[in-house]
């Protein structure tokens, strides 16, 4: 039993690394070649998902959440402040048309 728990512990640990690494790679690639960013990205989730981790926050959202690509703003994605209703930010994926929204208090 104990074994098994610093496997799994020992396995997390792994899938965080390569989740960074994965995203260092995916962030220096992704104004050269957005595809290969994306492939890696989507990789970093199913690696999160295998384990049962979360995707770090600072790095879930900088990625589109459907399509997988990086979000840079001006480049991969736009950026506005809304106020209808109540303040949001919004964030659209310039490949996939997708739309996050960020409340704020
Ligand atoms: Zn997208």
């Amino acid at each position: 039993m104990p074994k098994k728990r610093t496997r799994q512990s020992e396995a997390k640990r792994l899938a965080r690394a390569r989740i960074k690494l994965l995203w260092k790679q995916a962030s220096e690639i992704a104004k050269t070649d957005p595809e290969g960013a994306r492939q890696r990205l989507q990789v970093a989730s199913r690696v999160a998902q295998r384990v049962r981790i979360k995707v770090p926050q600072g790095i879930k959202r900088k990625m589109c959440r459907r399509c997988g690509s990086v979000l840079i703003p001006g480049e991969s994605c736009r950026v506005r402040m809304r106020s209808n209703r109540s303040k949001h930010l919004t964030v659209t994926c310039k490949a996939c048309g997708n739309i996050t929204r960020y409340y704020v208090k």
